[in-house]
């Protein structure tokens, strides 16, 4: 199936709101196997949205329309709808009643315009919207699907995902569309093309893709088959999760490393500590945005000024004196003195100039050391970033997780094949 989209504002066009409807739509067919052919954004203009009704239901045989339901002038969808028809509007006494009352529960005075909320077009299917008052409409016309929705986009995906996915999926059958993920940290893309790649440029064709999708911190490995579960996507998947296993932290669509950090951790009973300078608490931060992160994560400083590598965390002066506080001694003594004092199993720390300023030739911009430490290893690596700041500490801090990572899985070897130095 052949499906258009047409988002309908001009906050759209002119840039204050990001159109995230069409996206997240875009997502949700082609999870059903509906392949979007087009994507219209126009004005809350009754001739533009016409005109877009008038060429995507000539062309497609699906249509998915959002926006300009409002009680307001501004909104015009409807008065579109009844001229692209030749219809009129009528009164639909469900939707009023549930409006009614939804009013009456918030202690909102009901209007005449609210009242107008509840007038569909006659030939359309009125579809419940159960997380606001616009409700969505269903309308065929020989043989072609328009869908009508709310602009705001949790009430958007609320009937999507009540309403208007599980029609379509009984309309197109189950999909053949099956995706594996791989997500991927600790390689450059190039790199990772290189070692996955391969011989296997023969398996992949029209039925089966592999995408790389780079992030500022990994990269995604996408693999969809449109034949469904085949020999070869079980095949190319094998060879991807031989190929690159190291690298892999997990299979699931939006899976973070922090979070695959965290679960590892608890899994295996270890407990985390951070000391961080260049990345100012990046490291902390990212690991307590996971839910249940208290079960691994101690606690941290924020060692930014030398006083305080000093006095929390031990750094004596004569090292600070001799090798500055960007330095591998440095990185060392900080991971391991946070892990002792807070008592966790593993210190991790960081120590770097973040940029934009503040470069030597001998430490340049972006150069940072990453300090590990558990009972069985301890060692600082030196790792090289951007003149970016807010980059650098972001790269920072997913190195650290990465390395954190591979630490506990004992896996030989660190990421962006950075070397290990001891004391
Ligand atoms: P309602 O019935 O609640 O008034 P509506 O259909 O009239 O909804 P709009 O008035 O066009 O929707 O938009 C409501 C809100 O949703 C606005 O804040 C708007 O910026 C946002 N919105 C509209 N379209 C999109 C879109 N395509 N992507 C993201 N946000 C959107
Ligand atoms: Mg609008």
């Amino acid at each position: 199936m052949l499906a258009y989209q047409i988002s309908v504002g001009n906050e759209l066009l002119i840039g204050d709101t990001v159109n995230t409807n069409m996206t997240w739509i875009g997502q949700q067919l082609t999870r059903l196997g509906i392949r979007t052919g087009k994507a219209m954004t126009v004005p809350d203009d009754l001739g533009s949205i016409l005109a877009a009704l008038d060429e995507s239901m000539a062309a497609a045989e699906l249509t998915i329309l959002t926006g300009g339901l409002g009680p307001t002038h501004d909104d015009l969808t409807k008065d579109a709808l009844i001229r692209f028809f030749g219809v009129e509007l009528t009164r639909h006494e469900p939707t009023l009643t549930r409006i009614r009352r939804m009013f009456f529960q918030r202690g909102i005075p009901f209007t005449v315009s609210n009242e107008a909320q509840a007038d569909v077009p006659t030939n359309c299917t009125v579809l419940d919207n159960h997380h606001g008052t616009a409700p969505g409409m269903w309308f065929e016309r020989e043989g072609r699907l328009l869908v009508v929705l709310p602009g705001v986009p949790r009430e958007m995906k609320g009937l999507m995902l009540d309403a208007v996915a599980p029609r379509l999926e009984a309309l197109v059958g189950a999909s053949a569309i099956v995706t594996r993920y791989f997500q991927i940290s600790g390689i450059g893309e190039s790199t990772l093309s290189d070692l996955v790649i391969g011989n296997l440029d023969e398996s992949l064709g029209r039925d089966l893709e592999l995408a790389y999708l780079p992030h500022s911190h990994g990269i995604t490995l996408r693999l969809t088959s449109h034949a469904g579960e085949t020999e070869a996507l079980a095949r190319v998947a094998a060879h991807i999760r031989t190929r690159a296993a190291q690298y892999i932290h997990c299979e699931t669509p939006e899976t973070e490393l922090e979070q695959t950090l965290v679960d590892l951790a608890i899994a295996k009973g270890l407990r985390l500590a951070t000391a961080e300078s260049c990345t100012g608490g990046w490291v902390s931060n990212l690991i307590t945005n996971v839910p249940g992160s208290s079960a691994m994560f101690v606690g941290g400083v924020v060692a930014y000024e030398n006083a305080v590598k000093r006095w929390m965390l031990d750094v004596p002066d004569s090292v600070l004196l001799e090798h500055g506080a960007v330095s591998r001694e440095v990185a060392l003594i900080m991971a391991k003195s946070v892990a002792a004092k807070l008592g966790a199993d593993i210190g991790l720390s960081t120590t770097g100039i973040a940029g934009p300023t503040g470069g030597t030739d001998e430490k340049p911009v972006g150069l940072v050391w990453i300090g590990f430490w558990s009972k069985d290893a301890h060692f600082a690596v030196q790792a090289r970033f951007f003149r970016d700041r807010v980059l650098n500490k972001e790269r920072s801090a997913k190195v650290a997780l990465e390395i954190a990572r591979r630490q506990i899985l004992g896996i030989h070897g660190l990421p962006y094949d950075l070397k290990a130095e001891s004391a």
